[in-house]
C-alpha cells in the first residue's frame, strides 16, 4: 500500500495527527499492537490512576467530612476504572470510524527509509510512505537486581481488566518520581500500609526545591518515605504474595514484609524494530527533535514519549499536531512550546507547576517578582477542609509578564492550566490581577495572588 504518512503508535502522539492529517485529504495508515486508539495513557496510565486517585479522594473527604468509616470495596474501584477506560476506547472507535483513517492492530517494523511492514495479526501490510511519524511511546524502566521479577510495575497495577484487585495490605514502592508518590499517596487512601524507597535523598528530582518540600510536608505521615535507601534484593516467602524486600539505609541492610511490590524507576523510549536503519540521531533521552518536531531524517517526525523531552499525555498531543502541520505545510509553520506545558504531580494533596521556576530563573539570570495567595483563605479549598498550599506566580521584573507558577493543595491540576495559558501568551500580572475568576472556585486564587504585588 502507498501512503502519505505513515503512523506507528496509537497514543497521545499518534492519533491526533492521524485525524489531522487526514482531514486535510492525505493518506493515513496507523498501527498500533494494542488495537485500541490512547496508548499507554488510557490503557495502563494516566486515565486509570487518575481514576482511582479521585476514588482514593472521594473516600478520603466522605471520611473526613461525613464520618463515613466502611473499609472501601477495591474491586469496584477498579471496576470503575475498567468501565472508564472502555469509554474511551468506545468514544476512539467512534472517531475512526468517522475518519478515513486505516488503523491496523500490529507493530510497525522499519524496513528502510519509505518502507516498513505492519504485522498484523492477519498478516503483513507492505507499506510505501513519503512522512513517517513514530510514536511509540516509552514503557517502565526495569532495573535488574536479585528478586526485581517479582516486583510488578504501574502497568501492572493500572492496566485494563489488571488481575491486581485486592487491596494489598503492605506494598513497598520503589522509586522517588511522580508515578512512586502518586501511586503511594492513592494505595495509602485507599487503607494500604505504603512504604516508599528512595535511592538518593530526594523525591521528583530536577523539580524546584522549594516546591518539593512544600509538597512533602503536606503528604500524608502514614506515607513512609525512606530515603537513602536503595534496594538489595526482593524475596518470595512462600508460594503466596509475601515478600520481603531487603534494601540499605546507612550501610545497614534493613528489610519490610509486603504483598506487593512496585518498581516507579523511570520510563524509557519504544523504538519500533528497525529504527537503525533510519540513521536517525538518537540523543540522551530518546529520538532527538526540534520545536518542529523533525528527527535529523527530513521526512521522519517523532512526537511524544519518544523523543523523551516532555513525557505527558497533554505534551504528546500538541506536538503531534505540530508534526501534522508542518507535514501538511511540507515547511516549518508551527513550534512546540515545550515551556508551557502544565506538569501536576497527583498526589492528594496534589502539586502541578508550568513554566520557569525561581531555581531555574536564578541558573537562567532572570530576575522575579513573586506574588503568592495562601489557599487557607480560599473558599472552595475550606469547602473540603484542604485549606493548606498556596498560589505563587513568578513575574519578571519590569515587564511584570509572567514566567512561571506553581499550586500546591486543591485543585492544582485543573487550576495549573490558567496560569499555563497565561505563561504561552505573555500576560502580565495587571492583566491576570483584572480578570473576574470564578467564585466561589478555586481559581479564584489565581487573580488574588496576583493582586498581592499592587
Ligand atoms: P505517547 O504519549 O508518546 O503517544 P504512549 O506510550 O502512550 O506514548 O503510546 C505509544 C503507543 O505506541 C503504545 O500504545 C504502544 O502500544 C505503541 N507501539 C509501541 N511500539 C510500536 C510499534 N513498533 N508499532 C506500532 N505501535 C507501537
Amino acid at each position: 500500500m502507498i501512503v502519505d504518512v505513515l503512523i506507528a503508535g496509537a497514543g497521545g502522539a499518534g492519533y491526533p495527527a492521524a485525524f489531522r492529517l487526514d482531514k486535510a485529504g492525505l493518506k493515513v495508515v496507523m498501527a498500533d499492537p494494542k488495537g485500541e486508539l490512547g496508548g499507554n495513557c488510557l490503557y495502563q496510565g494516566c486515565v486509570p490512576s487518575k481514576t482511582l486517585r479521585e476514588l482514593a479522594h472521594l473516600y478520603v473527604r466522605a471520611k473526613k467530612l461525613l464520618g463515613f468509616n466502611e473499609t472501601i470495596p477495591f474491586e469496584k474501584a477498579q471496576d470503575h476504572k475498567d468501565f472508564v477506560q472502555e469509554t474511551r476506547f468506545k468514544q476512539h472507535k467512534q472517531e475512526l470510524a468517522e475518519s478515513s483513517v486505516e488503523f491496523y492492530k500490529g507493530e510497525v517494523e522499519i524496513i528502510d527509509n519509505h518502507h516498513a511492514v505492519i504485522k498484523d495479526e492477519k498478516g503483513d501490510v507492505q507499506v510505501e510512505y513519503k512522512y513517517l511519524i513514530l510514536a511509540t511511546g516509552s514503557e517502565p524502566f526495569k532495573p535488574k537486581f536479585p528478586g526485581s521479577e517479582y516486583c510488578i510495575t504501574s502497568d501492572d497495577l493500572y492496566k485494563y481488566k489488571t488481575s491486581i484487585r485486592k487491596l494489598p495490605k503492605e506494598m513497598v514502592i520503589i522509586g522517588g518520581g511522580y508515578i512512586a508518590l502518586e501511586t503511594a499517596s492513592i494505595m495509602n487512601a485507599l487503607g494500604t500500609k505504603v512504604h516508599v524507597l528512595v535511592r538518593s535523598d530526594r523525591v521528583l528530582r530536577g523539580l524546584d526545591s522549594r516546591l518539593v518540600s512544600s509538597l512533602l510536608s503536606m503528604l500524608d505521615k502514614n506515607i513512609d518515605i525512606r530515603f537513602n535507601s536503595p534496594v538489595i534484593e526482593v524475596q518470595k516467602i512462600g508460594d503466596k504474595d509475601e515478600y520481603k524486600v531487603i534494601y540499605s539505609e546507612k550501610s545497614e541492610k534493613k528489610e519490610i514484609s509486603a504483598d506487593l511490590v512496585m518498581l516507579a524507576t523511570g520510563r524509557r523510549p519504544v523504538y519500533p524494530k528497525g529504527t537503525e536503519k533510519l540513521g536517525l540521531a538518537i540523543g540522551k533521552t530518546g529520538i532527538m527533535v526540534d520545536e518542529t518536531i523533525v528527527t535529523s531524517v527530513k521526512n521522519v517526525y517523532a512526537p511524544g514519549d519518544v523523543n523523551g523531552r516532555s513525557m505527558f499525555f497533554h505534551s504528546a498531543v500538541r506536538q503531534s499536531l505540530v508534526s501534522a502541520h508542518n507535514i501538511l505545510a511540507g515547511t516549518p509553520i508551527d513550534y512546540m512550546d515545550f515551556q508551557s506545558v502544565p506538569i501536576s504531580v497527583f498526589t492528594i494533596p496534589s502539586i502541578a507547576y508550568v513554566g520557569i521556576l525561581p531555581e531555574e530563573a536564578k541558573r537562567r539570570g532572570i530576575d522575579i517578582i513573586e506574588a503568592s495567595y495562601p489557599l487557607s483563605k480560599d473558599s472552595r479549598a475550606q469547602m473540603y477542609d484542604e485549606a493548606e498550599g498556596e498560589v505563587r506566580l513568578f513575574f519578571e521584573r519590569g515587564s511584570l509578564r509572567i514566567i512561571g507558577g506553581w499550586i500546591i493543595g486543591i485543585d492544582a491540576p485543573t487550576m495549573i492550566n490558567e496560569i499555563g495559558t497565561a505563561v504561552a501568551n505573555g500576560l502580565t500580572a495587571r492583566q491576570m490581577a483584572n480578570y473576574a475568576d470564578q467564585h466561589p472556585m478555586s481559581n479564584e486564587s489565581i487573580s488574588y495572588a496576583a493582586r498581592s504585588i499592587f
